[in-house]
């Protein structure tokens, strides 16, 4: 008939969708459709403007996703932020370029994904990026880098924005957590993270605008003719081709059900493949849509079962935020953008308690793992507890960075954030379909503080973070603690005291991620290392629902290293 159809559909032109369909288009010879929601935005200011950063947070480019009530930790519900746009979070996220620990992405392969590890994801970090070297007067105010960890011919505008804040505040800054013992990192983007970093952003510094996927994937290939793009176009669910009788044969997707901008419903056809790329939070649940997940789940809102595929939106992880804040010297020269952060690692943070806490969580590795399986209903206590041990070996024995400090004056008020969150939480959650209407909220469940670790880590990283502030000399600079304020948490105050503070003020860190986890099926995969959907013929996810576990970077570096590869796994499968 008249309907559409193309050799691969990507439901999802965000971050890592608009990655692969830059990829696949490359070949004349094949058709690619993206199916977005959301419109164009190269002209929103909140989106374009390098120090606007949170302006567009609960606006229509925000999807203003919600957690369940958050029983760990102090009862009220988590906004979740996603951008709805092309270009997808990166329209909406705060910039900030930094990859992974080596050994963290090591592990990738040890959990059922052979090719997955640092070096080969360097190439594709280096694959995606285009990296501005700092200007001389950059380098003057703290950017630097070192040439072999970057890439100089791919599609990411990365480096640093135009005009960068004062050494008035860089060189305190840099002299304030050497003493608190921190070094300073000057490429943090090379596997090994802790130190202090003025760190570079996704960010186009001749234009001064904000690089987001769009700008960097998209535009420049608007115009090939085999690639379509449908906007304002919410994807429903993928339809099946008839089951074969060949034996082994597993079920294909035919297409995908779209609700169009003018509100009709109708079908885009695919020849050879659907890639899922709509996000974390969205696309566990296109596949729960349509037929894929835990049989229990899809029969209560009456989906035919299509794959029996039980961890589908398990395994969710996230990280949790808090904001300290505080007045600065009428004096401070603040003009011009910059990013600091300060990585930490568990000895840095636990001083002389770190071996009875080591010890503590060294006891506490079964119990978590047990306490995480029974939350869950599907995934096992063995798998669990393997997760948890290759944590705490990366805690304790690599001793990669836990915590995460980031420094933030602002200009225009005299004000300064001091913004921190842990790594590498232990707490797992879910998120599943409540209807069967797609457009219909989900069922999201972090269970942030679930697990005892995550918020000893946090109280102990809201003292150093109040320390950075005391510290000489950059303290010379702050003049009072606005939030929490030593009313609210005094100086000598217990980690009780902490603990209540924090659950009352978190944030969601907007890391989610795992929600279709690429490992072994045993461990609770829901993708192979091809990114393949287990059982499927012809379905990939190709967004941060296949990260496995926490990286300790920002995640969009990975997810452009992680899509790049996809593209070329895909175009390999069909060569
Ligand atoms: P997305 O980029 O979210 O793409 C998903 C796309 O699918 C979206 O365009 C969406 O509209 C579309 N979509 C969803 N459902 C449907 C549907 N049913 N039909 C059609 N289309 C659909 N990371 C960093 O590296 N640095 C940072 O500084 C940083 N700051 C952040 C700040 C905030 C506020 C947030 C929210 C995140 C931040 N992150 C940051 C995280 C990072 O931006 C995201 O993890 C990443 O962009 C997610 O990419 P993705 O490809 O998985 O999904």
């Amino acid at each position: 008939g008249n309907s559409p159809r193309y050799d691969y559909i990507i439901v999802g032109g965000g971050t890592s969708g608009l990655v692969v369909a830059n990829r696949l288009s490359e070949d004349c010879n094949v058709t690619v459709a993206v199916i977005e929601a959301g419109d164009v935005e190269l002209y929103n200011p909140n989106v374009t403007d390098t120090s606007r950063y949170g302006n567009a947070l609960g606006t229509a480019i925000d999807w203003q996703y919600k957690s369940i009530p958050q029983k760990f930790a102090g009862g009220a519900p988590q906004g979740l932020s996603a951008g709805k746009a092309l270009g997808g979070t990166s329209d909406i996220n705060g910039m900030t370029y930094l990859r992974a620990e080596t050994a963290q992405i090591d592990l990738w392969e040890q959990v059922g994904n052979d090719g997955w590890n640092w070096n080969s994801l360097m190439e594709y970090y280096k694959k995606s990026e285009h990296m501005q070297p700092p200007t001389a007067g950059q380098m003057l105010l703290g950017a630097s880098y070192e040439p072999e960890s970057h890439g100089t011919s791919g599609p990411l505008e990365v480096g640093w924005t135009k005009s960068m804040m004062g050494r008035e505040v860089v060189g305190p800054l840099n002299e304030t957590f050497t003493a608190l013992g921190l070094p300073f990192n000057k490429e943090p983007n090379a596997g090994s993270m802790r130190g202090f970093n003025v760190f570079p952003k996704s960010v186009d510094r001749a234009r001064n605008v904000r690089e987001d996927s769009g700008r960097a994937y998209y535009w420049p290939i608007s115009e090939r003719p085999n690639l379509d793009l449908y906007l304002n176009t919410f994807a429903e669910r993928m339809v099946w081709h008839p089951a074969s009788n060949e034996p082994g044969a597993k079920p294909k997707a035919s297409g995908v059900v779209v609700m169009t901008a003018n509100g009709t419903c109708t079908t885009i056809y695919a020849n050879r493949e659907v890639i899922l790329s709509a996000g974390s939070l969205r696309s566990p649940l296109i596949l729960e849509q349509s037929g894929i997940g835990n049989p229990a789940i899809l029969k209560k809102h009456g989906i035919d079962v299509v794959v029996d595929s039980p961890f589908v939106g398990e395994n969710l992880q996230d990280q949790t935020t808090t904001d300290m804040s505080y007045t600065m010297s009428n004096s401070t020269n603040l003009t011009g953008l910059a990013g600091y952060a300060a990585y930490f690692n568990v000895e840095d943070v636990f001083g002389s308690d770190l071996s009875s806490f080591n010890a503590s969580i060294a006891r506490s590795i079964r119990n978590y793992a047990e306490r995480t399986a029974n939350a869950s209903g599907t995934i096992s206590v063995s798998a669990t507890e393997k997760f948890f041990q290759m944590q705490y070996d990366l805690i304790f024995k690599n001793k990669i960075p836990i915590s995460e400090i980031i420094i933030a004056p602002a200009a225009a008020t005299k004000s300064l954030t001091v913004e921190y969150w842990g790594l590498l939480p232990f707490s797992r959650g879910s998120i599943h379909i409540n209807s069967s209407n797609a457009s219909a909220p989900a069922t999201i469940d972090p269970n942030y503080f679930m697990l005892d670790y995550d918020i000893q880590q946090q109280l102990r990283t809201g003292r150093m973070a109040r320390a950075v502030a005391n510290t000489a000399p950059f303290s010379d600079l702050v003049v009072d603690e606005v939030t929490p304020g030593l009313s609210t948490v005094s100086a000598n105050a217990s980690d009780a005291e902490w603990a209540e503070w924090l659950k009352s003020t978190y944030r969601s860190n907007f890391h989610y991620i795992a929600t279709a986890a690429m490992m072994s099926q045993e461990l609770g995969g829901v993708v192979d290392s091809n990114l393949t959907v287990y059982g499927t013929g012809n379905v990939r996810v190709v967004d941060a629902s296949v990260v496995p576990f926490q990286v300790c970077g920002h995640l969009t570096s990975t997810l452009y290293a992680i899509a790049e590869k996809a593209a070329d796994m895909i175009k390999a499968k069909y060569a």
